[in-house]
Parts: C-alpha cells; structure tokens; sequence
C-alpha cells in the first residue's frame, strides 16, 4: 500500500495543483468546477474521446494527456508525467474500474483526492457491509444464503458493473437455472440480497474534514449537495406491459438494472434527518474503520420503505454520475452557500481551501 508518508512527500514538490481526471464519467463536472475555483485542468483521453471532451469550452480541460488504453495510466512514466504536472487526481467510477481498487491503492503514487483505501472498501461486497451494518448500524438489505432463500432476492456480481446482469428469484431452482446461463467467472461472484421494495433515493453527500458548517460528523461536517434517482434501462417501465414476473419469463424479457440515466428528486423534509443521520454513521464508522476514512464525495443508495425507513443497499465512496444532473449546482446546494455549487465545484473548493492552510495531505492521498 502506498504510504501516506509518501504521497505527502510528493505533495510538498508540487506547485499549484492542476486538477486531472479521466475524460469519462463525471469529467466534464469536475474540470468545469475546477476551473471555476482558477485551477489549470488536465484530461486522460483516448484519441477517440478527444473531440467530446473538446466540445464543451466551459469544462474543456487545459491540457490533455493522450492514451492509447486506460491502463497506461498505471505505466511508471506516465506516473511521472502527472506528477511533474503537479496533477492531483479526481477518482470517478470509471477511473476506479479501468485501474482497479487494488491497484490504485498499491501501484498508483499520483496523489488522489480523498483517501484511496475508501475504494476498496466500497468495491468489496464484504468490506462494505462490514463497513455500513456491522460498523455503521445502517438498516441494509437483508444478506441472504444461496442454500436458503426465503424472500425474493435480487442477485448482484462483482464490480463496478453499474446494475448490468442483475435478476430477480425466488428459490434455489431459479437461482441455478439463471446462473447456469451466465458465465462461470461471473456466476462465482453472485451474492443474493433481499430485493427491497419502495422508492429509490441516491443521495449526494460531501463529508469535510476542514469545516464544520455542515451537519456535524467525526471532525468535520457533512453537506447533502444533491439526490437523484437513477434511470435503469428496461426495469423502470416493465410496470407498462402489465404482465407478472412468470408471463415476462416465459416471454424471455428479463429486467435489466443497468443505468441509463439519472432524474432529480427531492426528499420528503421530515426524511432528513434520518438521511443526514445515516451519512454521519457512515462517516464516523469510516474512520474507525479505515482512518482518515472518507474525505470528499460519497453517495449512500437507499430505498425507502412505505413505513418511511431508508434502507441503504449500496455506498459509492467517491463522486457518482448522479451528480452530473448539478453540474450547475442543485436546490440543496443553494440552501447550503446561497449559490448552486456542483460536487465538481466542491471538490476543487475543498483542494483550493488545504492548500491555502498547508494542509493538503488531510485531503489528498
Ligand atoms: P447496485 O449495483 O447495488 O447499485 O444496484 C443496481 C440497481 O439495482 C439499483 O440502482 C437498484 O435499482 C437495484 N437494487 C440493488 N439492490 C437492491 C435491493 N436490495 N432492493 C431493491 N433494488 C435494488
């Protein structure tokens, strides 16, 4: 693992950080929030992307770096390059799947916004409840045996595969026909949870450690910058074809839960307090966990009940793609500094503020 010791290092040979993600994802956001707040940009393209990531002049980065593959990125010469930039790296959801958790907390010595071990602990099923019920006491989705389902399950593969292959069952003969069809590499990775039925919130917090203006969490504050609710391909509207979950198999329409695209919502008022309550757990049993624990962006997904409980089945420790619906800011944003400020915006704001204190290195490693 990559010391903190070392990234500080690297920190105190950098001039003014320039901020750089891969042209993917939530890119545009975070280059535009970045150059909102004065700093110099840099893309991690393909020469395919180029001319989209050109398209846009208000987030069009500075500069751009150009790769042939995404894991070049990982190559010790590129490494160098961004470091001799001064490149302080934006982690997304791409850029945690094209290098790995793994990889990126061991082999990657550019330093990177937030603490990179959170990557891990969101990307490992067992970390993850370890983190958000054992630690956290959040109500989550129950965890359910392959050997004992008793409700119907929803069952989820490994990785940052954005909903894609998930199904439905209801008993084991359903569970072994289905995975029977899928590839075995994948199939091993199934795990079963109890399929929560309700509304889905996504909510968009900022945990900072340097401020305590927000809603008090370990020795900072959390601010709520956004929820969305996520479009998911042919799941969302299979309601339209009236038809049950028997007739729809023998049909072979399958759900899919793969994302297509996020809408805005907001949140019941008397929900808050239970959604900001949940988020200082979450923070608080980070930091026992995994100290400093989660710095910067992260997004707990829930469903609410009908008795109005928000059970939370999935946390994304870093920016989500949610966000981007705000990428002039959301209504949560504007009751909170009495402007829209994205999460991009945020994130830079937070960079421009350690630097300014000479303490970057509680927010970048
Ligand atoms: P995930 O990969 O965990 O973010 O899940 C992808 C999608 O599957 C979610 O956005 C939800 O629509 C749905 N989903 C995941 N887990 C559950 C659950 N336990 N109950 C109901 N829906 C779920």
């Amino acid at each position: 693992m990559i010391s903190r010791e070392k990234i500080k290092k690297t920190l105190s040979s950098y001039g003014k950080p320039v901020i750089s993600t891969i042209c993917s994802h939530s890119a545009l956001q975070i280059f535009a929030g970045a150059k909102e707040e004065g700093f110099k940009t840099l893309g991690i393209c393909t020469k395919d992307r180029l001319e989209t990531y050109r398209a846009f002049p208000h987030a069009r980065p500075d500069e751009f770096l150009v790769v042939d593959s995404y894991s070049d990125i990982l190559k010790p010469e590129f490494q160098k390059k961004l470091i001799e930039k001064s490149a302080i790296i934006v982690p997304h959801g791409s850029f945690v799947e094209y290098l790995g958790p793994k990889r990126i907390e061991n082999d990657f010595e550019v330093p990177v916004f937030g603490n990179r071990q959170v990557l891990d602990w969101e990307g490992n099923r067992v970390k993850e409840r370890k983190w958000l019920e054992a630690a956290a006491k959040l109500r989550m989705p129950k965890d359910v045996s392959s050997e004992n389902i008793d409700c119907l399950c929803i069952v989820k593969f490994d990785g940052a595969r954005g909903g894609s292959g998930y199904f439905l069952v209801s008993d084991k003969k359903e569970l072994e026909e289905k995975l029977s069809k899928m590839p075995k590499d994948v199939a091993k990775t199934a795990t079963l949870q109890e399929y929560v039925v309700g509304r889905r919130y996504y909510f968009h917090y900022f945990y900072t450690p340097l401020s305590k203006d927000g809603f008090s969490a370990g020795n900072g504050s959390i601010e709520l910058l956004g929820i969305d609710r996520r479009d998911e391909s042919n799941i969302d509207e299979l309601h339209r074809l009236g038809m049950d979950r028997d007739e729809l198999q023998r049909r072979a329409i399958n759900p899919s839960y793969t994302v297509t695209g996020n809408q805005p919502v907001v949140l019941r008022e008397s929900l808050l307090p239970a959604a900001f309550s949940d988020a200082k757990k979450v923070v608080e049993a980070s930091i026992k966990l995994f100290s400093p624990g989660i710095v910067g962006p992260f997004c707990l997904e829930t469903v609410c009940t009908p008795d109005l409980k928000l059970v939370t089945f999935e946390v994304s420790a870093r920016i989500v793609a949610g966000t981007n619906i705000y990428s002039d800011g959301s209504q949560y944003s504007q009751l909170f500094f009495g402007e829209r400020v994205s999460m991009g915006r945020r994130l830079a704001q937070e960079i421009k503020c350690a630097a300014k204190n000479g303490v970057l290195d509680k927010v970048v490693y």
